[in-house]
């Protein structure tokens, strides 16, 4: 540890990832006094999955509004109600900037593994280039949504043709007259498909189920009658009364079950009025319940869905051939390109990082049947360690920003805490307040919307939902406004231990 200008010792923080979760730490951090930051990022740009997210029409479902920190920085010219990933990235490359952050962060520096030395009371980190970096205070900043899940359909090797996860676009292929097949219809197929539709001489759209659709209104702060509302006033009421729809909408998920029926409508009324045609409207009507999976937002699918030049294909993938895809019917769909909407790596945020804490305990290991850590951050057996964005902090509806400054000065207290013990200290979450924690959250969670019956990216083959708050997101901000150091066992690296005293007739 290093001298700050407090005169405290200044632990040495390394943080993994330059997304909105690890840079706004950063800028906390570096408020605080705490400089000794070093932030390792395996791409060559800051922005985490808003640099990795350039497919066309990308941009974000949330309001524009609730899209930027709240506690420093708020953007408030935003361009577009609901902003595209070009503007997000800039802003988020503006604060790193505007902080001095850049001078902190390591590019092309993937994290291969992390472990915890006991006899230090610190942590080793190496990245793939062999590099070590030694952290008092380890964090993962690598979010929920970074690693695309490419599926495990037979043949997918075999294909001839290019090929291309969502979160990887590759824009050296043009798409003018193509055939395309699109697999996947979340929430990143339903902005890149209208566009893929104009270009495509044919899109196949492969759907394995149908998902729920409200409208989705998007303007120009520029034009005409909205600019008035760009008026700072305006958009922090507009803020306010976006993030409290939204607290309804998350009490919607987790606890009313009953009046979702209300939205259900309003989305199926939606399909109604720009799906005329009966057989594709039938297609198109998801058969589980409304929540279950994300709720999306799009004015442009359902009439994408509509031309000519597309095909919604439902029957089951069999195979990835040479030519395009095998369905269970027998029907081989030849195509040119095939472009994988399939989602993300959720249950398994970490992937190719190895993380090790006390007694050699295992991230991964620790985790098969789920992830799990008190308030998503600290995890047992892990100390000194800080997970931003981990384990159930995700909103069914919210903006993931009010959750990540909610994590930033809980960690930031933390770190100040470890400052302030004597040297080789750590501190790490106490198994039984993280079990009490965790029991709550399941046992709220066991009675949401995200259980009853359908598959998705929230709840993992143990039948835990590992990725979701179950409450609304005030709550969340109240329980972590505050870092209780007796929540935490305090050890001490063994090397600083007190040497164990020798008996007298040991000494000759
Ligand atoms: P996703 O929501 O997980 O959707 C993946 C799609 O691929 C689903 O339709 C899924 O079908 C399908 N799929 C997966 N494996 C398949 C297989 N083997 N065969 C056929 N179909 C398969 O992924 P995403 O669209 O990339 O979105 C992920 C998350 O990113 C979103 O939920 C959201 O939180 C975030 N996101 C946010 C925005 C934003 O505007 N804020 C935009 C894009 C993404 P099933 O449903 O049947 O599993």
């Amino acid at each position: 540890m290093s001298a700050d200008t407090r005169g405290n010792r200044s632990p040495k923080v390394v943080i993994v990832g330059t997304g909105l979760g690890g840079i706004g730490l950063a800028v906390h951090l570096k408020q605080t006094g705490i400089n000794n930051l070093v932030i390792l990022e395996q791409g060559h740009d800051v922005g985490g999955v808003w640099r990795d997210n350039n497919y066309p029409g990308a941009a974000c479902d949330v309001p524009s509004t609730l899209y930027s920190y709240n506690s420093f920085k708020t953007k408030h010219n935003w361009t577009m109600r609901y902003s595209g990933q070009a503007e997000i990235q800039s802003y988020i490359r503006g604060v790193a900037e505007q902080y001095g952050l850049m001078e902190h962060v390591r590019f092309h520096s993937k994290v291969v593994s992390a472990t915890f030395r006991e006899e230090t009371g610190d942590w080793s980190v190496m990245t793939e280039a062999g590099e070590e970096h030694i952290a008092d205070v380890f964090i993962p900043a690598v979010g929920t949504l970074a690693r695309p899940n490419l599926p495990s359909i037979p043949g997918r090797d075999n294909f001839q043709g290019p090929a291309w996860h969502s979160s990887r676009w590759n824009h050296d292929v043009p798409l003018e007259g193509k055939r395309v097949a699109v697999i996947g219809t979340g929430a990143s197929a339903l902005q890149f498909v209208p566009h893929v539709q104009k270009q495509a001489g044919k899109l196949t759209l492969f759907q394995r189920s149908a998902p729920y659709i409200m409208p989705y209104h998007n303007f120009s702060y520029e034009e005409g009658r909205h600019r008035i509302k760009r008026a700072r006033p305006l958009m922090k009421l507009d803020r306010f009364l976006f993030w409290y729809v939204m607290e309804i909408g998350q009490q919607f998920l987790t606890r009313w079950l009953k009046a979702r029926s209300v939205v259900k409508s309003m989305s199926l009324r939606h399909l109604k009025k720009q799906v005329k045609d009966p057989v594709l409207r039938a297609k198109l009507t998801p058969d589980y319940e409304f929540g279950c999976k994300r709720v999306l937002f799009s004015s442009k699918y359902y009439p994408a869905l509509t031309q000519p030049n597309v095909e919604v294909v439902t029957d089951r993938i069999e195979e990835i051939t040479a030519k395009g895809v095998r369905t269970a019917d027998g029907v081989e769909h030849e195509v040119d390109a095939i472009i994988y909407g399939t989602g993300f790596k959720t249950f398994d945020i970490f992937g190719h990082m190895k993380i090790t804490g006390a007694g050699g305990t295992v991230l991964a290991e620790q985790w098969k049947e789920g992830a799990h850590a008190y308030l998503g951050m600290a995890v047992p057996n892990f100390p000194n360690m800080f997970v931003v964005y981990g384990p159930n902090t995700d909103l069914g509806s919210g903006s993931v920003l009010f959750m990540l400054e909610s994590q930033f000065p809980y960690i930031k207290q933390a770190v100040e805490r470890i400052r302030e013990l004597p040297a080789g200290s750590f501190v790490s979450i106490r198994h039984d307040v993280w079990k009490k924690f965790d029991d709550e959250i399941q046992g709220q969670l066991a009675k949401s919307v995200w259980v009853s019956g359908c598959s998705n990216w929230y709840r993992n083959e143990y039948g835990r939902v590992v990725t979701n708050w179950s409450q609304r997101s005030w709550r969340f901000r109240r329980r972590a406004s505050r870092f209780e150091l007796d929540k935490y066992q305090v050890g001490t690296a063994t090397a600083r231990q007190a040497p164990a005293r020798v008996p007298a007739e040991g000494i000759s």
